[in-house]
């Protein structure tokens, strides 16, 4: 049996058995579906396609028996000829004695190393007396850990596979072996362990990469199948006829963007399915506006309504927009930390009698003393900037209210697919018309000056700048200090009729908004700051963002951080001071001067970043697959999102004898308990 521990085969002995959990192998299985991380592909090639300093693999005859060096107290030094297409080839190889005996004159030898095409010369780091056998052109390299090395390893699993190979069974229903054309579930895994040459492995490759996805999409499908069924029963039946009434009071007409997103969103509300849907859209695509209509909606059927930001500043500004917004139509309340006392409690009875329609807040919302009346809807903006565990508690506090989060980061497709395939997505893809496209500088430290003297005219002409200063983390002392040191700098520089502002995270709230409001009506017009104005600040006379020491933060921060200009008429600006060393940075304030499609950046910064990165590591959501890689394999996962649709929709699982075994498989591999939150 596959599921039986290492130690039944044959030569595994109690400390092999230690080594093998080092690598997370328990039983069998384990073993055989440990992949190699990596294949070296030794290929033999004309010595005229070699490259300079590739790693590269020669066969030749040895001219003369290597000659030996000592120098250092261990270090020694092989050097020998190897002709190679009558071309003298010089061979050095380090610390290696003992090879001396092994390589004598006319043998004919294969090395592997790094090759210097300037002086004909191979550092050799492998070799082997013989001709290059083509079973070893590929040779798979695995993560080894404890007193294990590549070879041992490799032994045990073709042991393995020898022994227990039979009981490796299809899991895939042939339909799907045939159209893409991909090898049976144990021909592949002996390929992946023991490739005979490229295209064998790049079909078991691709055949684990198909898996890997159709798995984890059947897995996030059924998931969102089982959510929307174990959620029945909560149809808000609101009021088209005031709804429509209230987006005709808007100063604009919404983007069919926006209408499409809205109605998706109205829809979900209307059924009596859970709501659990992503809204993205890019910095300025008018993600409030959508908010603020289904808000109402879920008014007019009679519920409470909740809005969680990420930052007081934020909690502030959208409170405030939202009651001029709303004007009698709603009674709106903001909660966040800074709201204490009387002030606090009055706040709170309203919220549990219902008097208040909606409450807009930071975190401090899903505190335990927050009980709501009838909670009917929740909104979650930025909402990869909350932990899951706050999200759950948020939801939990009304009876199944629906929940729509909402976020700025442009997710590329491929994440969006993955992390959040069990949601509903709407995308608002287009901008309002009208907005100029934000002109993006990259300049030297040494040209802040010529900033500085930019920014002034510009100020004369009625318009304001951010000075964003290079902070990262909010509670770093050191940081805030360069905040300050920059803010009185600014000051003394420019004349007294321009009024420079201080704005951190770590100033007092009553302080903070202060500032917000000074910079909002232009009684200060330019505004030091730290990242806090990073998300969904909205000052649209603000027309120049100038970004220190930019090469510090991703890509999507300053994306971010750009989007708080170009939200009015006037043409906008944004200028990174930034000096990368290193070629990502330099890539990334390219790519930053050379678009502002929110989406394209995204995905740009995926390849930069890599999909772990992407969230931050800690709640990504994004899976590890083993062998599948969710850049390079998007067709695959495409295809196999489509696939496990059709699989889930037509409930093939149950009703197609051929899909069985996948049946059977999938309800061994997944527990979803634990997901339904
Ligand atoms: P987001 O929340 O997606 O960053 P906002 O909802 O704050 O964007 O919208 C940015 C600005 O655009 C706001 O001033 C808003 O009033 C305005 N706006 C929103 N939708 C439209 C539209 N359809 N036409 C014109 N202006 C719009
Ligand atoms: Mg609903």
């Amino acid at each position: 049996m596959i599921s039986e521990l290492v130690t039944e085969i044959k030569g595994v002995g109690d400390k092999a058995a230690e080594d093998l959990s080092l690598m997370h192998i328990h039983t069998v299985a384990d073993l055989i579906y440990y992949f190699p991380y990596r294949y070296d592909v030794y290929e033999i090639r004309p010595l005229s396609e070699l490259i300079h300093e590739d790693k590269v693999t020669i066969e030749g005859r040895v001219v003369n028996d290597p000659s030996l060096t000592f120098f250092g107290r261990k270090k020694s030094r092989l050097s020998f000829t190897v002709e190679v297409e009558g071309v003298a080839i010089k061979a050095v190889m380090f610390n290696r004695a003992f090879a001396k005996k092994q390589i004598k004159a006319e043998n004919i030898i294969t090395l592997t190393g790094k090759w210097d095409a300037h002086r004909l010369q191979i550092t050799v780091s492998n070799y082997k007396v013989g001709p290059a056998e083509d079973q070893e052109k590929i040779n798979p390299i695995y993560s080894v850990k404890g007193d294990f090395t590549n070879i041992k390893l490799k032994k045990i699993i073709q042991k393995a596979i020898t022994d227990y190979g039979t009981g490796i069974d299809e899991i895939l229903p042939e339909r799907y072996l045939q159209s893409y054309k991909i090898p049976n579930r144990k021909d592949a895994l002996f390929t992946m362990h023991f490739p005979k040459d490229r295209v064998a492995l790049k079909h078991a490759r691709r055949r684990f990469t198909y898996e890997e996805f159709l798995l984890f999409q059947l897995k996030m499908q059924l998931l969102r199948k089982l959510k929307r069924e174990s959620t029945q029963g909560n149809a808000q039946h609101y009021d088209p006829i005031l709804v429509q009434e209230f987006i005709g009071g808007f100063p604009f007409s919404l983007t069919s963007a926006q209408e499409k997103s809205l109605n998706q969103i109205l829809a979900d509300l209307k059924s009596p399915y859970r709501m659990n849907r992503l809204l993205q859209g890019d910095v300025g695509s008018g993600k409030t506006a959508v908010a603020a209509i289904s808000l109402y909606a879920s008014i007019t059927a009679g519920k409470q309504g909740a809005l969680m930001v990420p930052t007081e500043i934020l909690a502030e500004q959208h409170y405030q927009s939202l009651t001029e917004l709303f004007g009698d139509r709603a009674k709106i309340v903001l909660l966040t930390g800074s709201i204490k006392g009387k002030r606090r409690k009055e706040i709170l009875a309203k919220v549990l009698n219902h008097e208040a329609d909606i409450v807009v807040g930071t975190h401090a919302l899903i505190q335990d003393e927050v009980i709501f009346n009838d909670l009917g809807f929740a909104i979650v903006d930025e909402q990869h900037r909350f932990g899951v565990e706050q999200r759950r508690i948020l939801r939990d506090k009304g009876l199944n209210p629906d929940v729509l989060f909402m976020t700025a980061t442009p997710i590329p497709r491929t994440l969006a697919i993955t992390a959040f395939g069990d949601m509903d997505v709407s995308v608002i893809d287009e901008m309002p018309v009208g907005r100029k496209e934000i002109e993006t500088l990259w300049a030297k430290e040494n040209t802040f000056e010529r900033i500085l003297t930019f920014i002034e005219q510009r100020v004369a002409e009625g318009e304001q700048a951010y000075v964003i200063s290079p902070l990262i983390e909010e509670s770093d002392k050191l940081d805030i200090q360069n905040t300050v040191d920059l803010f009185h700098q600014l000051q003394e520089y420019f004349p007294k009729e321009v009024k420079v502002g201080l704005m951190h995270g770590r100033l007092p709230a009553a302080e903070k908004d202060g500032v917000m409001k000074q910079f909002a009506v232009n009684d200060i017009q330019v505004l030091v700051s730290t990242t806090v104005v990073e998300v969904g600040v909205n000052v649209p006379n603000a027309t120049i963002m100038v970004i220190y020491d930019a090469e510090r933060f991703g890509l999507s921060q300053l994306h971010q951080l750009r989007g708080r200009v170009g939200r009015g008429e006037k043409q906008s600006y944004c200028i990174l001071i930034s000096e990368p060393k290193g070629e990502v940075g330099k890539e990334r304030m390219r790519i930053m001067t050379e678009t502002t499609n929110g989406f394209e950046l995204s995905e740009q910064d995926l390849k930069l970043r890599g999909p772990g990165d992407f969230f931050g590591k800690k709640q990504s959501g994004v899976p590890e697959f083993k062998v599948a890689d969710m850049i390079h394999d998007y067709r695959a996962l495409e295809t196999a999102r489509k696939d496990a649709q059709e699989i889930i929709e037509e409930n093939l699982l149950e009703n197609d004898a051929e899909y069985y075994p996948l049946r059977q498989y999938i309800e061994k591999q997944f527990s979803f308990t634990d997901k339904l939150d």
